[in-house]
């Protein structure tokens, strides 16, 4: 029986209307539904249904008529012995005009669902070539054959479906990976959180006694204690480095702000770095403009994240190089720049540099100490300040680091700001 112009039409419409549904995809089960029953609407079946391959390489029911669903559910088609099946292994279209005549269609199906499948039309679902499904739809009305048509209608919505079941594989896999990743960030987390906190007691016990002992012991011990003391201060200075970052990570920080002379942490800090400095015959120094910079917030952060820059400044120039640490006032802000002629960072990991771990060489073909925290843990001071921290650098040629802190402490979040006058 030949189709008129405007039953064609009608299902072109229809047509294209699933395929728009495709892409304004509500849900993968009900965009399966939608399709199913249009697909018994345009071949004027009395059901349809959309079979996926399962790990144990058979097929399971993905979508079927509301009231045969439940019972489906657990059906298990084998692809040897069943309609389905055949479709499957061949790639092709199958037709069986007579479904109980037939030993291709698998009663179980029909059993579980209560139906009687008189006449099939099934075409394989396809992927990039490769069979992944298969979809059905049973009983023509009035028992007329399946045609042409309607295997091509078929074939269309089971790309649709191909598309749809690939899409949905692809979310499930970037889901499991997105939770595999939560939960590798996780363990990472705890076990920096316990580590540092279980070195931090030992290390200052250590620190304690030895600086005691230094100020006991004769002069022949005094150059070991002091090798005791240097390696446990730089052990501390990782395991604070470390609690620092998973502090802000884990949201236990607290800034204590109050007024303070950023001039003053400055000076502070670079004298504390100056004998490191000219004893690797660095030129060290420190420009700040005359007018004292005062700031609100927390020294002792603002510290952290300074000492972390300056440190590496100088690891990561060779000597003979310079370090300069230039301070500013610019509106709203203080601008602190430590700019190096050192090694550079090469363009590819200047992204990356401030994210926790990372290091440019490789840890064990790398010349220069250090975790990677460094960086991480400035840049999480700087941002419990409401600053911004970047780096510049060229390979070979040096780096910039700069960080800008507000003058004022922003207001904190949540509290309304009341305007009077
Ligand atoms: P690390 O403990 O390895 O120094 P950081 O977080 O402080 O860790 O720095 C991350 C990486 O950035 C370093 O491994 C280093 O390769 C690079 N880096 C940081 N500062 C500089 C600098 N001033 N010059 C060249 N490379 C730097």
């Amino acid at each position: 029986m030949r189709m008129n112009t405007e039953e064609r039409l009608r299902r072109m419409e229809r047509l294209l209307a699933v395929a728009r549904s495709l892409s304004a995809a509500p849900e993968h089960e009900t965009f399966l539904q939608l399709l199913i029953s249009a697909a018994s609407e345009l071949t004027d079946s009395e059901a349809a249904s959309v079979l996926e391959q399962d790990s144990n390489n058979r097929l399971r029911f993905v979508a079927a008529p509301w009231f045969h669903r439940d019972a489906l559910q657990s059906i298990q088609v084998p692809l040897e012995g069943s309609a389905a099946g055949w479709v499957y292994q061949q790639k092709k279209p199958l037709i069986l005009q007579d479904a109980q005549a037939d030993s291709r269609h698998n009663k179980e199906a029909d059993r579980a669902a209560n139906f009687i499948t008189r006449s099939l039309l099934g075409v394989p679902i396809l992927y990039r070539g490769q069979t992944i499904g298969v979809c059905e739809v049973l009983n023509k009305r009035n028992d007329m054959p399946y045609t042409d048509e309607d295997i091509a209608i078929l074939e269309t919505l089971a790309s649709l479906a191909g598309a749809a079941i690939a899409n949905a594989a692809l979310q499930r896999r970037v889901q499991a990976t997105y939770d595999e990743m939560a939960r590798l960030e996780q363990m990472k987390n705890d076990f920096i959180a316990i580590t540092s906190h279980e070195l931090r007691t030992p290390l200052g016990l250590i620190l304690g006694h030895a600086t005691f002992l230094r100020e006991l012991a004769d002069k022949r011990y005094k150059e070991q204690l002091d090798t005791i003391i240097r390696n446990a201060t730089k052990l501390k200075e990782i395991v604070e480095n470390l609690s620092n970052v998973d502090n802000v990570q884990s949201g236990a920080a607290r800034l204590r702000r109050k007024t303070f002379s950023m001039t003053q942490v400055l000076t502070d800090v670079a004298a504390s770095y100056l004998p490191e400095a000219r004893e690797k015959g660095l030129d060290f120094r420190l420009s700040v403009e005359d007018d004292e910079l005062r700031i609100e917030g927390d020294a002792e952060k603002i510290t952290i994240a300074l000492s972390n820059l300056i440190k590496n400044a100088i690891h990561y120039t060779n000597p003979g190089g310079h370090v300069v640490v230039v301070a500013e006032r610019i509106p709203d802000y203080v601008k602190v720049s430590v700019i190096d002629d050192g090694i550079g960072i090469p363009a590819k990991d200047l992204p990356h540099i401030f994210d926790r771990f990372y290091q440019v060489e490789s840890h064990l073909t790398r010349r220069h100490g250090g975790m990677g925290l460094g960086l991480s843990a400035a840049k999480a001071m700087v941002e419990m300040h409401s600053g911004r921290i970047w780096a510049e650098s060229v390979e070979g040629k040096g780096s910039i680091f700069t960080f800008i802190l507000p003058l004022e402490a922003p207001p904190e979040q949540g509290k309304t700001k009341v305007f009077t006058g």
